[in-house]
């Protein structure tokens, strides 16, 4: 089984997702909108629904009303949208993620889970603009905080077949300490710096993309097989 997170890893869009968060915490509440203001990776849950209740309660002393939270989820989604209609190379694959996927989901070796730290909307939404079809199990953060509890929810949900091993993929240091919690064996996404700090934070191997999908599935293999 692999588990993928979505932004940084599937779909090049960290910094859209972060720019229209923050632009919808500025227009609703006030808050700096600016991406620079904020350190996620200080946030005990590093996902959407986390952070929102995280930076309202350090920011003004209480996190959101459910009118509120419903209120930003559509104005951040919105924010989203307009930008990949202006420009749909907002939201592009990382490169060979898309036959990646493919090759994974024609595989009877492989079952396919996406966690993400994202809501499920605007997971979808980037999903689609970036041309990469969902596998039947996706977690969101929309009902769990909590990226353990994502990452595990969505093993749980895709283990009703039989699977010989689990290997966890993200680009975020909170996806690798994820893995850890959860012992998985970690592939991380990044280059440089990056990747050093993933491999620290016991990342099993770091690729920059996934640009032979050939290369990438059997990496993926030999990580989950040598941890089963
Ligand atoms: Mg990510």
């Amino acid at each position: 089984m692999a588990v993928f997170d979505i932004d940084g890893t599937l779909t090049d869009t960290t910094a859209l997702d972060d720019r229209c968060y923050v632009a919808a915490l500025h227009e609703l509440f006030g808050l700096p909108g600016e991406p620079a203001a904020y350190d996620w990776a200080t946030c005990r849950d590093v996902s959407d629904s986390g952070a929102l209740v995280e930076v309202l309660r350090d920011r003004r002393g209480q996190g959101p009303t459910p009118a509120e939270r419903t209120a930003f989820e559509r104005r951040f989604l919105s924010l989203l949208r307009l930008e990949i209609e202006a420009d749909p190379d907002v939201a592009r694959a990382i490169r060979g993620a898309r036959e990646l996927l493919a090759e994974l989901a024609a595989s009877p070796d492989w079952i396919v889970a996406l966690a993400t730290g994202g809501f499920e909307a605007s997971a979808r939404l980037k999903l689609g603009a970036a041309d990469l079809e969902p596998p039947g199990v996706l977690v969101a953060s929309d009902r769990l905080p909590s990226r353990v509890d994502i990452v595990r929810d969505a093993i749980a949900r895709a283990s009703s077949c039989a699977f010989a091993g689990i290997v966890a993929i993200g680009d975020g240091v909170w996806d690798a300490k994820t893995a850890g919690e959860l012992g998985l064996p970690f592939v991380g996404v990044g280059a440089g710096a990056h990747a050093e700090e993933l491999t620290r934070l016991g990342a099993r191997a770091v690729v920059t993309d996934f640009g032979d999908p050939i290369a990438s599935e059997r990496l993926l293999r030999e990580t989950a097989l040598a941890a089963a």
